[in-house]
């Protein structure tokens, strides 16, 4: 362990995700094993700023796991884009002795991390965002969370969607990418999945929709918020098609909730791969897992490159349907 690594400090940033708080704990209790002090910056970057920041010990860290959110809080911070904001928490994390700092997020707040790096401070990310649209990562903190609460939704929207024969179509997040749709839809076994990848062709779903097989009593889309507005695609159905189709906005109730086993396991494992490459003095590193391996994916690959959302897997939606 090289000497100069005596403190670090640990925020969360961006949108909150599932499984934070257990990455929050899993990293505290790490670092004291490797007899580390730590610090953790509430609201993000923005209290990085402010030098707004709690002591964190294994005992704060107790009785976390299970909750959803973030105990450290999270907020966008447009200063820190600014060279002003970014000196400023260059100059509280010197106050502060910090030898290097960790960042729960999404890609947004990875763009911080090397901003950070690139001016000298060693730091590294988590991936931790509902959205799974990181780059170089098979997923991400909070993600199989939000599939889990989707597919419990859809399935409480089917009782109701067969029981009177009706059509639905339920939104789920999803700004820019289709991640979480297409593996909810497949999972929740929609009949189409709309997403921002694909260009939407109503008349082609309405049409299959017409002729949907006998005895058939629901029909259920999964559209992206990126794709179209729910409202927007049951209006065009319910023209097309001369059938009662109803709405439901998921909204904020997907990103909510207990951790699942997975993301509870996968922040155990980036948290001690963040802490040990601090140890090793990387930096500009993102944690990721790619197949079953922990690997540190770097940054330059993370940002200059677009998660896809795999085509078979969409295919194979559509062909179960
Ligand atoms: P999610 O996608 O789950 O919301 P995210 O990390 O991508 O997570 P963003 O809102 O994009 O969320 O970014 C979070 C914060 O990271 C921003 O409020 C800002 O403080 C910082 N950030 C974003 N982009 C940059 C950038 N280009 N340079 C420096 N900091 C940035």
């Amino acid at each position: 362990m090289p000497d100069n690594i005596k403190k670090i400090a640990l925020l969360t940033s961006g949108g909150d995700a599932s499984g934070m708080n257990a990455a929050i704990r899993a990293t505290t209790r790490y670092a004291k094993y490797k007899s580390l002090e730590i610090i953790g910056f509430l609201d993000g970057f923005k209290g990085l700023i402010n030098n707004n920041f709690i002591d964190l010990s294994s005992e704060n860290v107790g009785g976390i796991i299970d909750r959803g959110g973030t105990i450290l809080y999270t907020a966008r911070s447009e200063e820190f884009k600014t060279e002003e904001g970014m000196q400023k928490a260059i100059a509280n994390l010197k106050k502060n002795k910090i030898d290097g700092l960790i960042v729960i997020g999404g890609d947004g707040s990875f763009r911080g991390v090397h901003d950070l790096h690139i001016r000298g401070v060693k730091a590294v990310g988590i991936p931790g965002t509902i959205d799974n649209d990181i780059a170089g990562t098979d997923y991400s903190i909070g993600f199989d969370t939000a599939l889990n609460v989707i597919i419990s939704l859809i399935s409480k929207i089917r009782d109701t969607a067969f029981s009177h024969d009706r059509l639905f179509v339920i939104e789920v997040m999803g700004r820019n990418s289709g991640m979480i749709a297409v593996h909810a839809g497949l999972a929740g076994a929609a009949d189409y999945i709309l997403i921002p990848e694909v260009q939407v062709d109503l008349v082609k779903i309405a049409t299959k929709i017409k002729n949907h097989r006998p005895g058939k009593r629901h029909t259920l889309i999964v559209v992206a918020e990126g794709a179209a507005k729910a409202s927007d695609v049951a209006a065009s159905i319910k023209l097309l098609v001369g059938h009662e189709v109803r709405v439901s906005v998921l909204g904020y109730i997907q990103r909510g909730g207990s951790p699942s086993a997975l993301d509870r396991l996968l922040s155990a494992e980036f948290s001690k791969k963040a802490v040990d490459l601090l140890l090793e003095g990387k930096s500009d590193y993102m944690t990721a897992i790619q197949g079953k391996e922990i690997v540190a994916v770097p940054l330059d690959y993370v940002l200059n490159n677009k998660k896809i959302v795999k085509k078979s897997i969409y295919e194979l939606a559509h062909i179960l349907s």
